[in-house]
């Protein structure tokens, strides 16, 4: 069994009270590893770490040019590791091990695209008074705090990491308990092999309610960056107005593509494959309800029936496979709780509706046809391979149905109609907007959510706003 420690000062420790994480394979049950779980005191020496080198400016001082060649090679040692720790990441969390692979990649790219802005990071001049020169500075917030969800943890911390690191905060990274492996060793030995200052960053794994609380609520910790759940992101919003910092909140949601009466279904059903049936459905983003039209609903439905019948099951290493496990024993009593209540209320699963049995948490790739927006199904984030099919009439009622949601973090529409496809996009109530194919932004392009999907952008160069602050500097001559 795989035994890892947290990433503190740039040396390796175990918890100071011995107190372990065990991880087990989604596929198999099986244990594959284990990894120091962080206590109080763990988690004060990472933070007076993270602050040490803060002070001492260890990023802020180091030249934007330097500051930029250290990411890149952060982004060199991302993708050398990629093959070897794509392997634990996959095992851990269940997901293919291609998608595993390319989260080190994806990462890397972070790395990359926001080393390239260091240099860039302007402020401005502002006239004044007569004998006044006045001008902003852009400066970091100081110790940065990012919790990272088990879905994406790779991407996820290289989408937060590499802004805080190309803005010149000091960071601190909690990892996810159910996937903390691949991103407590391997991404720490990653940043070490690239030479990034001791303290700078800091990774270490615990429990949400007892680390992660612990190191939101920091007096130390001046900036939090939150990927997960709205029930936990409320938690950090609390946490955030405690000690009136600011906190990027990126969370869950429970969007909707409006299938139009001219849309190409082949296009939907594609879509389909990678949004909810990919990942077990376990995406932020996941397309887990369609609103279609009436006149193409039937034929629409025929397709992705065939199309779950065409997917292959299996853990993420086996060749060929389409669908891996969900990620938990919880998890998949959740999926298989919510997929129930939809049925019960008058839902007809037209594919899957239940787990498999056997070992590993596999749960079938699921249509549910006849949905009403008034169904739990419809309203809750469930974060496993359901896809909800709710029948609308006319345009401003499919609208009205993908917009009657507490969630606003992505919608999708399918349309010939560019017309169409631009007016819906409009009305629509989300952060993101996916005409004809689910996914069509990059890591370039802004992410996040509206109403509870959460605030703030990660992503593209906006993101780098939200770990800055702006200082005005007023000089009388
Ligand atoms: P979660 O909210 O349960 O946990 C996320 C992280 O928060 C974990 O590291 C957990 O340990 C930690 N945590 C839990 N309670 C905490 C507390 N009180 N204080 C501090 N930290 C705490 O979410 P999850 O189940 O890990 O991830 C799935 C959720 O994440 C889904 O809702 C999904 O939509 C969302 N998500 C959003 C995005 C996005 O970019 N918007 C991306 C990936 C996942």
């Amino acid at each position: 069994m795989k035994k890892f420690q947290s990433y503190i000062n740039g040396t390796w420790i175990d918890s100071s009270t011995g107190e372990i994480i065990v991880v087990d394979n989604p596929a198999t049950e099986e244990i594959v590893g284990e990894v120091a779980c962080a206590s109080n005191e763990d988690v004060d020496l990472a933070v007076e770490a993270a602050k040490k080198s803060f002070l001492k400016r260890d990023l802020v001082d180091m030249h934007p040019m330097e500051r930029s060649k250290l990411m890149r090679s952060i982004a060199i040692e991302l993708r050398n590791i990629s093959k070897e720790a794509g392997k634990l990441l996959c095992y851990e969390n269940g997901k293919l091990l291609s998608g595993a692979e390319y989260e080190f990649q994806d990462a890397a790219n972070y790395f990359d695209y926001y080393g390239g802005l260091t240099d860039k990071l302007e402020g401005s001049t502002i006239p004044v008074s007569k004998g006044v020169v006045d001008y902003t500075i852009l400066e970091p917030y100081g110790v940065s705090a990012h919790i990272i969800p088990w879905n994406y943890p790779i991407s996820m911390i290289g989408r937060s990491l590499a802004c805080s690191i190309a803005t010149g905060n000091s960071t601190v990274i909690k990892t996810p308990e159910l996937a903390p492996l691949a991103a407590t060793s391997y991404f720490a030995e990653a940043l070490e092999k690239a030479g990034i200052p001791k303290g700078t960053v800091n990774i270490i794994c615990g429990y949400g309610e007892k680390t992660g609380s612990y190191l939101v609520s920091h007096p130390d910790v001046n900036h939090i960056a939150f990927t997960g759940s709205v029930e936990t992101g409320k938690k950090i919003l609390h946490a955030a107005a405690d000690k009136a910092i600011p906190a990027v909140v990126e969370l869950g949601g429970k969007s909707a593509g409006i299938v139009y009466p001219d849309a190409d279904l082949d296009k939907v059903v594609n879509s389909a494959k990678t949004a909810i049936f990919g990942v077990a459905g376990q995406i932020c983003s996941a397309m887990s309800r369609l609103v279609v039209h009436k006149s193409v609903k039937d034929e629409l439905v025929d397709k992705l029936v065939n199309l779950t019948k065409s997917l292959k099951v299996g853990a993420g290493y086996e060749k060929g496979v389409d669908c891996t496990p969900v990620i938990s024993k919880n998890q998949l009593e959740k999926v298989e709780g919510y997929a129930r209540s939809g049925i019960q209320a008058g839902a007809e699963a037209v594919a899957g509706g239940k787990k498999i049995e056997g070992k590993g948490y596999f749960f079938e790739s699921t249509v549910l046809d006849g949905v009403k927006q008034d169904m739990t199904v419809a309203r809750e984030e469930i974060f496993g391979p359901v896809l909800s099919i709710i029948e609308y009439e006319d345009s401003d009622e499919a609208i009205q149905i993908a917009n009657d949601t507490d969630y606003g973090l992505a919608a999708g529409v399918f349309t010939k109609n560019i017309d169409q496809a631009t007016e819906a996009s409009n009305k629509l109530e989300a952060g993101q907007i996916y005409v004809n194919s689910w996914f069509t932004g990059s890591i370039a392009t802004p992410f996040g959510g509206y109403k509870q999907s959460g605030y703030s952008r990660e992503k593209g160069q906006q993101a780098l706003k939200s770990y800055l602050q702006v200082k005005n500097v007023g000089i009388q001559l």
